[in-house]
C-alpha cells in the first residue's frame, strides 16, 4: 500500500532531510513550505529521483485560513500516514529588548502553526484509525536559552501540546512524539559562535540535519512501537 508523509517546512534544513529520509523509506511526500519555491523544487526533484511522488504545497502555517485552504480538501479523502511538524523560525533578542513583533511572529509560526496544521488534518487520521505524528521542538524548549524567551516558550509549548494530544489520540492508534534537536548546522544556526558552542557539546561536533532525520524516520516507520508522548533529545549530550 502507498503511504504518504506530510512534512511541514520541508524546503530546507532539517525538514528537507526528514523528507528525503522518509522518501527513502518509500513514503510519497506532501512537502510544505512558506515561500522559498526554488529550494522546494530542488527537494522535490531529489525526492522524486528516489521513485516516489512529491507534491509541493506552499502556505503560511501561522494563518489558520490559509492552512485550512491548503490542506483541508486534500485530507478529506485520504489521511496522511505521517505528519511531521517541523516549520519554525527564531527571532532572538533579550526579553528586555524583545519587540512585540519578535514575540508574536515566533509564537504564531512555531506554536499556533502546530494547532493550525494538526487541527486541520487530525480528523482524517482519527477516521483512518492510524497515524504517526512527530513534532520538532528544541533543546531550548527543554532547558531554556538566554536570548530566546520567545523561541523557548514556543518550543516548550509544543512539548506540552504534544503530550496532551498523546493522551487524546493514543487509543486511536495514532502515535505522537517530539524530537528536541540541539545545535544543528542549517541556515537557522549560521553565524552562531561555533567554538563557544562546541565546548558545551560532549561529542564535540554540531549536529547534522541527517542526525534528526534518522530518529524521525524510526518514529514514523518502526513496527514494534511503544514510544508515545516522549521527548527525544538529539543534541550530542548538550542537555542530558
Ligand atoms: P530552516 O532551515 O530555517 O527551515 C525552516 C523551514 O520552515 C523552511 O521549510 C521554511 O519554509 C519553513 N517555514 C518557516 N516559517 C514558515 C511559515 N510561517 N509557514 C510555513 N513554513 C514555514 O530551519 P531548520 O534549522 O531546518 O529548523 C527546522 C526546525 O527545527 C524548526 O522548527 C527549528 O526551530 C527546529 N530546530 C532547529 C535547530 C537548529 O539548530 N537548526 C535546533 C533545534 C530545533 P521556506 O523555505 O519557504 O522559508
Amino acid at each position: 500500500m502507498e503511504k504518504t508523509a506530510l512534512i511541514i517546512g520541508g524546503s530546507r534544513g532539517i525538514g528537507r532531510s526528514i523528507a528525503l529520509r522518509l522518501a527513502q523509506s518509500g513514503f510519497n511526500i506532501w512537502l510544505t513550505y512558506k515561500s522559498n519555491h526554488e529550494a522546494a523544487y530542488k527537494v522535490k526533484t531529489e525526492i522524486e529521483s528516489q521513485g516516489v511522488v512529491c507534491d509541493l504545497i506552499s502556505f503560511d502555517v501561522s494563518n489558520y485560513e490559509e492552512t485550512n485552504a491548503a490542506l483541508g480538501a486534500r485530507v478529506e479523502d485520504s489521511a496522511p500516514h505521517v505528519l511531521v511538524y517541523n516549520a519554525g523560525i527564531a527571532r532572538d533578542n533579550l526579553l528586555m529588548w524583545m519587540t512585540k513583533d519578535e514575540w508574536d511572529s515566533v509564537l504564531s509560526t512555531n506554536l499556533d502553526g502546530f494547532y493550525n496544521v494538526t487541527r486541520t488534518i487530525l480528523f482524517s487520521m482519527l477516521k483512518a484509525k492510524r497515524g504517526r505524528i512527530v513534532v520538532v521542538s528544541s533543546t531550548s524548549g527543554q532547558i531554556g536559552q538566554a536570548g530566546q524567551v520567545n523561541y523557548s516558550a514556543s518550543k516548550a509549548g509544543l512539548i506540552g501540546a504534544a503530550k496532551a494530544l498523546a493522551r487524546e489520540v493514543g487509543k486511536k492508534n495514532i502515535f505522537i512524539n517530539v524530537v528536541a534537536p540541539g545545535f544543528i548546522e542549517t541556515e537557522m544556526t549560521e553565524g552562531l559562535p561555533k567554538e563557544q558552542i562546541l565546548s558545551l557539546i560532549p561529542i564535540n561536533r554540531l549536529g547534522r540535519a541527517e542526525d534528526v532525520a534518522s530518529v524521525v524516520n524510526f518514529l514514523c516507520t518502526e513496527k514494534d512501537m511503544y514510544i508515545h508522548g516522549q521527548v527525544i533529545g538529539i543534541n550530542g549530550g548538550l542537555s542530558m
